[in-house]
């Protein structure tokens, strides 16, 4: 994920070093799925990643797909099927969403997908403990009304 703009002062100034250092523990792939940053491909509807294969050959050089495309994947002899094409950008994301917090622990080198998994996770975490609260609130009044 870019860094949002209100947020780029709540970074340390070393973050470049930082983020360079995290992406080196990865080995440059996803420490979600282990897909390689840059990497061109497609995924299947478990998340299964797909590498793209060039479509042909053109003056003698590999025409390959563009991110945006749709292309059919033959899933090692299954059923062909459509998949759109993204190219792979690693990025490094805080567990806590708190930029200040650099610890290692803290910090995962992600793709795409990984960090949107983990996120849409913790904003139902926050949706569901706000509605426990709400619930709480809810009994307690219910509680005092009766009295
Ligand atoms: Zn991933």
């Amino acid at each position: 994920m870019p860094i949002r703009s209100e947020n780029r002062d709540r970074y340390p100034p070393d973050w470049p070093e930082v983020s360079a250092a995290i992406r080196k523990r990865a080995g440059n792939v996803c420490e979600g799925c282990g897909v390689a940053n840059g990497a061109l491909g497609g995924r299947d509807g478990s998340g299964r990643w797909w590498k793209a294969r060039p479509k042909g050959e053109s003056m003698a050089r590999l025409d390959w797909p563009e991110p945006g495309e749709h292309w059919w994947c033959d899933l090692d002899g299954r059923e062909p099927l459509l998949l759109r094409i993204v190219r792979i950008v690693l990025t490094v994301a805080h567990l806590d969403h708190t930029p200040e917090n650099c610890d290692p622990a803290n910090l995962r080198c992600w793709c795409q997908r990984c960090h949107n998994l983990y996120d849409a996770a913790t904003r139902r975490a926050g949706i569901q403990d706000r509605e426990r609260k709400r619930a709480a609130l809810g009994d307690l009044f219910a509680g005092g009304a009766g009295g």
